[in-house]
């Protein structure tokens, strides 16, 4: 039996997959793209999440910790001295819920159990179960295990993940995930690595090796200023998908801001556009580049 770190179960998302899905959120990612939305997500260990606006006046509770005082007033946290067993002391500490410990381990049995309850709603609407994060194929182990289980009972497996993995990750889920939800961020390997300190390399050798073995691909394009908001790079990526043999369905994400307080909470630089993007004519010139030129069917998600 397995165990992971998640840190989140989204219940009832119409979003990522087909029908009603639950959502499992894993933790850790092997890519740090400036615009991601789950910065909680990033760091495989716990996280600690603040907010001044809500600690009591009154309270010194999480002042135990070594790394935490009171100064002036606002609570201070020194994060770069804390060990994992300091955020885990956290947990529960809080009574307004100011100072939160995110993501947390659990067994497979648990987790599987969870994802359970659901059911009725899979079997009515054709929904399923999707494994996000992060990047869920860093845990390979659990998503297997859980996604073969889900399958026995009849239930549609998903899995988003940003292909940024050995290839054995991706190898050993492959019979049990119905869809994959896949990132194809760029082509150029350089702008690649440079953005999101990843390697462009093994994310398209794990593009043609999995349309080989999958049933069903659709591909992912988060659309971010500066980074591949030109026609020529948009392109460039709908080429590729396109010669994929599995691939026939491609979404187009424009960049929001909607996880950007949470980098503040975590303390965390926010390093991308402060503004959502705006260019719906760039996005409908890629859709009918995509759609007259390859019979790719395009979806622009907002
Ligand atoms: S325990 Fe919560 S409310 Fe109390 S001081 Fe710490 S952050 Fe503020
Ligand atoms: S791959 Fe996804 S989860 Fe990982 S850093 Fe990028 S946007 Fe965030």
């Amino acid at each position: 039996m397995e165990t992971g770190h998640y840190f989140n179960i989204q219940r009832f998302s119409t979003h990522d997959g087909d029908g009603i899905r639950t959502i499992l959120f894993l933790k850790g990612c092997s890519l740090n793209c400036p615009w991601c939305q789950n910065p909680e997500s990033l760091s495989a260990k716990p996280s600690l999440v603040f907010d001044q606006r809500i600690c009591l006046d009154s309270c010194s509770l999480c002042t135990g910790c070594p790394a935490i005082n009171r100064e002036q007033g606002d609570i201070q946290i020194d994060r770069t001295s804390m060990s994992v067993g300091d955020i885990e002391n956290l947990r529960q500490v809080c009574p307004a819920e100011a100072l939160c410990v995110v993501g947390e381990e659990a067994g497979s049995e648990e987790l599987y159990e969870l994802l359970m309850r659901d059911k009725p709603f899979y079997d009515q609407s054709g929904g399923g179960v999707t494994f996000s994060g992060g990047e869920p194929l860093l845990q390979s182990g659990l998503v297997a295990e859980l996604a073969q289980r889900l399958q026995q009972q009849n239930i549609n497996t998903a899995v988003e993940t940003c292909m940024h993995v050995p290839w054995k990750n991706i190898e050993r889920v492959v019979p049990h995930v119905d869809c994959w939800l896949t990132d194809l961020k760029h082509v150029d390997a350089e702008k690649f690595q440079s953005w999101t300190k990843g390697s462009m390399t093994r994310v398209l050798a794990n593009f043609g090796r999995l349309s080989n073995e999958a049933s069903r691909i659709v591909i992912r394009v988060p659309v971010v200023p500066d980074f591949n908001d030109t026609e020529e790079e948009l392109q460039a990526i709908i080429d590729f998908a396109a010669a994929l043999p599995q691939c026939h369905e491609l979404h187009l994400l424009p960049y929001h801001i909607l996880g950007i307080n949470k980098y503040h909470l975590l303390d965390l630089p926010y390093q991308c556009a402060r503004e959502p993007l705006d260019k719906p004519e760039l996005l409908e010139h890629a859709k009918h580049y995509a759609e007259s030129n390859y019979q790719l069917s395009v979806t622009i998600r907002g």
